[in-house]
């Protein structure tokens, strides 16, 4: 099957199971986006991967650039993590007992990531937030939190507050549920707005315990931050005795090796990780200086547990996916597949004349529906969601399938080769064209 032929996109039986979907499942998923929500339709059900490509329950081929929203930065079902898991399985699948792979995964992350000189593995990314923030609170003995309009680190109550991703799809300001007393400890400022963080720790002197941030945002579309904009954060910190906490579940070990801490020469007190460390499975963790960690339970009375913590498949996905992007040239390739599709798309758009905009940060890329550039949540508020949904469809139509959301980031894979990334350009162009019709 040609993937950029549009028209053969039959989804008969895709359909019929999201009809029971709808019935035994709150929306008929498991995360809101998954929906279609926003681009209308019905979502596509998968029925299996390979490298770069999706087959949906009707056998349609798609080429991926989701990728389990940025957590195959090596494809799907690369043979080695394949192996790794099966392996494992093998000799067991959880223990809830150390073992000598979780200290493997953590001694490769601080190598990576300086900056966590020790690390504690949870399960999700909503976990090693609220836990990288209870610490924050524990160390300071204070209770506010910064975070950024637009930026998500998952659904616990102190972050849902003008936050990105699916929130920002569907339009929700405020979470109904979380209670008014702990929504008020957390101050939102606008991304890329120093000044505003330098004025909520004047209108709230020794009382903010952290800054929580996205280093590169993804999370409302990708917005780089502006040169300056983290040295201020890291100055403004420590200047306030506040810690700096950089959100890395999605560019930890993807915009480079050791994240954007170190693309920016930044140092965190407290790091958190999701997605790539676990190549596909369910891990997350936070880590950062030893003094901070070391008040976590069992050392310190910062409580924080988790029954399947640490489980052995997902350390060994993790494992055998580090090892593979340490090898030499594994980023500057990926960066260049993703610069091939980028410059592309630049190309389109000139072309096109397409009143729309392209952000490119390593492999990680967002088309706003806006005449200019984005640089914070209100900006991107105001892309032509419309016009998103009507260019989604048409690339779908056409077997490329990005977020469903105009609020997130395409993610380039190794496993994406160059004729992927031809082919998807020429569904961009002709996808540009059918959604200025
Ligand atoms: N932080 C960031 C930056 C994220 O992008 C996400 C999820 N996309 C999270 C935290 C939450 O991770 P999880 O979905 O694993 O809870």
């Amino acid at each position: 099957m040609n993937p950029t032929k549009p028209g053969n996109k039959q989804r008969t039986h895709s359909q019929e199971i999201f009809r029971r979907a709808t019935d035994v499942l709150v929306g008929g998923v498991n995360s809101p986006v998954r929906a279609f929500r926003a681009v209308g339709g019905d979502p596509i059900v998968v029925d299996r991967a390979a490298g770069a490509r999706l087959w949906d329950a009707d056998e349609n081929e798609y080429i991926d650039y989701v990728c389990s929203w940025g957590a195959l930065i090596l494809g799907h079902a690369h043979p080695k993590i394949v192996q790794a898991i099966a392996d494992q399985a093998r000799r067991g699948t959880s223990f809830g007992m150390p073992t000598e792979l979780e200290v493997e995964l953590a001694t490769r992350i601080r190598k990576a990531l300086p900056s966590c000189e020790k690390v504690r593995f949870v399960s999700s990314g909503t976990e090693a937030t609220m836990s990288a923030v209870r610490l924050a609170r524990a160390a300071t003995n204070r209770d506010l939190i910064i975070k950024f309009d637009g930026c998500y680190h998952g659904h616990s109550d102190s972050f849902l507050s003008e936050a990105g991703s699916g929130l920002a799809t569907l339009g929700i300001a405020a979470c109904p549920g979380v209670p008014q007393a702990l929504a008020e400890l957390t101050l939102n400022a606008p991304y890329n707005d120093a000044p505003a963080v330098e004025k909520l720790f004047h209108q709230n002197p020794n009382k903010i315990a952290a800054i929580i941030v996205e280093p590169v945002a993804a999370n409302m579309g990708l917005v780089p931050p502006a040169p300056g904009f983290l040295e201020s954060l890291r100055e403004l910190a420590t200047r306030h005795g506040a810690l700096l906490i950089f959100d890395e579940v999605i560019t930890g070990f993807r915009v480079c090796y050791g994240g954007a801490q170190t693309l920016s020469g930044i140092r965190p007190d407290l790091t958190t990780l999701g997605k790539i460390i676990g190549a596909g499975l369910p891990v997350a963790a936070y880590g950062g200086r030893k003094d901070l960690m070391d008040q976590v339970a069992p050392l310190g009375p910062v409580y924080q547990a988790g029954t399947l913590s640490g489980n052995p498949l997902a350390m060994s996905a993790g494992v055998a996916s580090l090892e593979l992007l340490a090898a030499p040239g594994f980023y500057e390739s990926l960066d260049a597949r993703a610069k091939r599709l980028g410059d592309g798309i630049e190309a389109a758009l000139r072309d096109t004349g397409a009143l729309a905009t392209a952000a490119r940060v390593g492999s990680l890329l967002t088309l706003f529906f806006s005449p200019g550039a984005v640089s914070n949540y209100a900006d991107a508020k105001k892309c032509d969601t419309k016009r998103f949904a009507a260019f989604f469809r048409a690339m779908l139509a056409r077997g490329v399938f990005i977020a469903p959301s105009q609020f997130e980031a395409m993610f380039v894979s190794a496993a994406h080769s160059d004729v992927d990334i031809d082919s998807t350009i020429a569904a961009f162009r002709e996808s540009l064209a059918a959604a200025s019709e």
